[in-house]
């Protein structure tokens, strides 16, 4: 039982950033599209400013061929929306991860099927648990900025706490 939450909980890569991940590699493996999750993610939680490496690297991705959507959970409708923008991608707030209704949302409004996205994103118990209940292909990357809400800080520190679990029950990345 505790195996089989800590298998939903398993990223299928874990990466320190972003501009680390494979895109070719995964073009390869048949994924067309991503969903990508914003904050802590593409930019830090509490910067709106987007660099210039990012706006290319985004580029170069729709360059590849693939289809993204950015989802996040934030209730911040015009931070969202003005990343979203910049990015001329499109987008949800408020997306309720890891409820795997927004992930379908986001793959239907793709045309995609979820094997064929892959998840980007931070949080274990969101982008990676959301993205496994559909058995996507799941990216887990460590997260920008320090947290300082206390919540979001004990929900890192479980997060850290499941990936040693995953990794000492030798179920690997
Ligand atoms: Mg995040």
């Amino acid at each position: 039982m505790f195996d089989q939450i800590l298998e939903k909980l398993k990223p299928k890569e874990q990466l320190e950033s972003i501009y680390q991940i494979d895109f070719k590699a995964l073009k390869h493996q048949g994924i067309k599209g991503l969903v990508l999750d914003i904050d802590d993610t593409l930019l830090p939680r509490q910067m709106l400013e987007i660099s210039h490496v990012l706006l290319s690297f985004i580029e170069k991705l729709k360059d590849i061929g693939f289809s993204i959507f950015l989802m996040s959970n934030n209730m911040n409708q015009p931070r969202v929306a003005y990343i979203g923008k910049t990015l001329n991608l499109p987008f949800s707030t408020f997306s309720m991860k890891p409820l795997p209704f927004s992930f379908n949302s986001a793959c239907k409004k793709m045309g995609l099927s979820p094997k064929e996205v892959a998840v980007v994103g931070d949080q274990l118990f969101m982008d990676i648990l959301g993205g496994n209940l559909l058995g996507m292909h799941t990216i887990l990357v460590s997260p920008m900025s320090p947290e300082t809400l206390f919540l979001r800080q004990w929900m890192r520190n479980a997060e850290k706490w499941v990936l040693e679990k995953i990794e000492s029950n030798k179920l690997g990345f």
